[in-house]
This record gives structure tokens, C-alpha cells and sequence, in this order.
């Protein structure tokens, strides 16, 4: 595997790539990689003939407060995970290299990024959406692949290839969860050991609201009392929100038996600020497209 820290030698390296022919396929990450990032590296090396996964902790996405300076940087352990998942290429650009002096540009989507994760951590999807266009241009990929787990910055980002002409394909990978069910994700290893048995109490919700749901007959007054209920009864978790909304819009559903619904939670445990999602369709009613999925 080659390892870049800048972009010069970088853009070097996957031009000579593209001239031969070959499909890219790119991976964003903030690092301290796990199974969940190992995945779309995987799903990615399946589709395209050369990989290229970055590690970037993007302060511009981390609000005043949050954990920027103590996020986890495991950088030689995600070098070895990602060369084991058969990665060909590491981007790890610094910060100065990814914002020099006179960085001004931000990249904004106003709508989808002020709802839900939106509301509660301001100016987060405009970091993420500055990064991930500037991300996109440096490596120019045929195809970009982002978690499900963060569904909203999936949408956020389609939007954003959308309206800006980019043009990567953006994929979906499911969620990968540990065997009780809480996603995985970079910030469980804040988790103390009582928060951590807490923790899958997300993913309890979401499997009753989707069981409910399938079953056809789902009140939408009476499911948002029974999660909030579910996740009340669990004494570490404090909600931020818990959202029962359309997988294309964000906007509240009017109704569980007629339209897809994006069930979408943030919890906080402690000091540490889980987010989990389900897409879920009554009978009948079919999911829209597999996100991004374009084979
Ligand atoms: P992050 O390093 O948290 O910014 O995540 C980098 C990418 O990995 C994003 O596209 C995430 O949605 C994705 N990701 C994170 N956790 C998981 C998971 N448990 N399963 C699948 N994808 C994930």
C-alpha cells in the first residue's frame, strides 16, 4: 500500500491509474479505523480495480466544545487495517495542507443540513460538505462509498455531487453493528463500561419501530411515545432527538402505512453522543432506491 501525505504526488500516482484504464474507488474516514470502515474498503476493492482510503480529522466539522483535539489518531494501526483490507492507497493530508493560509471557501447546504444532526451541532454539515467536495476533487474517484450510519451526510453529499456537478458515484454500505447490535463507530471507545451496556439500546429501538412498521397498522402518535418510552426506560441515555422522518426530504411523515421512513436517533451517554438510523417501508411500499447504489 502507498502511503500520501501530500497531493501533489498523490494526484501524480492516480493519474497514471486512470490512464491504464482503471476505476477508483475512494473511502473518506476520520480514522481510528474499524470493522464498519473495513467494510466500505471492501465493498469498494469488489467494485473498482484501485483503492484509495483517506484519514483526515476535519476540524471544520467538530463544533466549539466537541472532540476535535481528543478524537483518536491510531495512525500506524490504520495503516496496517486498511493494507489488510486490501487497500492500494492511504491519503493522509494535514490540515495545513488541507486548508493553507487564506482558506476562505465554504460549501453550505442549507435545507438538509440545518435539520436533525443539523440542528444540534451548527456548522457541522458545512465542514463536512467543504471536506468532502475538496476530498472528491483531490482524488477524483469513479466512485465514493460513505456508511449508512451516517445517513445524513449521505444525503447531504449526493445533494451536494448533485447541484455542484460532481462526478463520483456515491454508494451506500449498510451498517455495521457488534454483536449486540450498537453500530460501530469511533467514538464507543469513550464509552465507560456501563454506557457501553447501554449503548444498544439504538439499535432496540430501531428493530421494535421497524417490527411495528412491517406489521402494517403503525400509528405514528403511538410509535413515537413507545420509542421515546424505550429509550426513557434505559437510565444513561439522554436523547437528543429521536426522528421518524422521509428519507429524502428529513421532514417529518404524516403517516407509518403510506411512505418509507427514515428512523433516526442521536443519544447522548455521558459525555459521549451516539447517532443510529433505519430505513424501514410499511408492506407494499418499497424503499426508494438503495442509496447511490449505480452497478
Ligand atoms: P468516520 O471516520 O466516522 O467519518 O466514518 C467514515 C465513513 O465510514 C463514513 O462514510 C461512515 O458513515 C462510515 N462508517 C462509520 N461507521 C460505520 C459502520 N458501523 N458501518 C458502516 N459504515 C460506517
Amino acid at each position: 500500500m502507498r502511503t500520501f501525505q501530500q497531493l501533489s504526488p498523490l494526484r501524480t500516482y492516480l493519474r497514471g491509474i486512470r490512464e491504464e484504464g482503471k476505476m477508483v474507488g475512494f473511502v473518506p474516514t476520520m480514522g481510528a479505523l474499524h470493522e464498519g470502515h473495513l467494510s466500505l474498503v471492501r465493498r469498494a476493492k469488489a467494485d473498482c480495480d484501485v483503492v484509495v482510503v483517506s484519514v483526515f480529522v476535519n476540524p471544520k466539522q467538530f463544533g466549539v466544545g466537541e472532540d476535535f483535539e481528543v478524537y483518536p489518531r491510531p495512525l500506524a494501526r490504520d495503516q496496517q487495517l486498511a493494507s489488510e483490507a486490501q487497500a492500494d492507497a492511504m491519503f493522509l493530508p494535514t490540515v495545513e495542507e488541507m486548508y493553507p493560509a487564506g482558506f476562505q471557501t465554504v460549501v453550505d447546504v442549507p435545507g438538509l443540513g440545518s435539520l436533525l444532526e443539523g440542528a444540534h451541532r451548527p456548522g457541522h454539515f458545512a465542514g463536512v460538505a467543504t471536506v468532502v467536495t475538496k476530498l472528491l476533487n483531490m482524488v477524483q474517484p469513479h466512485r465514493a462509498y460513505f456508511g449508512q450510519k451516517d445517513y445524513q451526510q449521505l444525503l447531504l453529499i449526493e445533494r451536494v455531487a448533485r447541484d455542484l456537478n460532481q462526478t463520483a458515484d456515491i454508494v451506500m454500505v449498510p451498517t455495521l453493528r457488534e454483536a449486540d447490535g450498537l453500530a460501530m463507530s469511533s467514538r464507543n471507545v469513550y464509552l465507560t463500561p456501563e454506557e457501553r451496556q447501554a449503548a444498544p439500546v439504538l439499535s432496540r429501538v430501531l428493530k421494535y419501530a421497524e417490527a411495528q412498521i412491517h406489521a402494517g397498522d403503525a400509528d405514528l402518535p403511538t410509535l413515537t411515545a413507545e420509542l421515546a418510552a424505550l429509550v426513557a426506560a434505559e437510565p444513561l441515555a439522554k436523547p437528543d432527538y429521536i426522528a421518524l422522518v422521509d428519507p429524502e426530504t428529513l421532514e417529518p411523515v404524516l403517516n407509518l402505512t403510506e411512505t418509507p421512513v427514515l428512523i433516526a436517533l442521536a443519544v447522548r451517554f455521558g459525555k459521549t453522543r451516539l447517532i443510529d438510523n433505519a430505513l424501514v417501508a410499511p408492506p407494499g411500499i418499497t424503499l426508494p432506491r438503495t442509496r447511490g447504489v449505480k452497478m
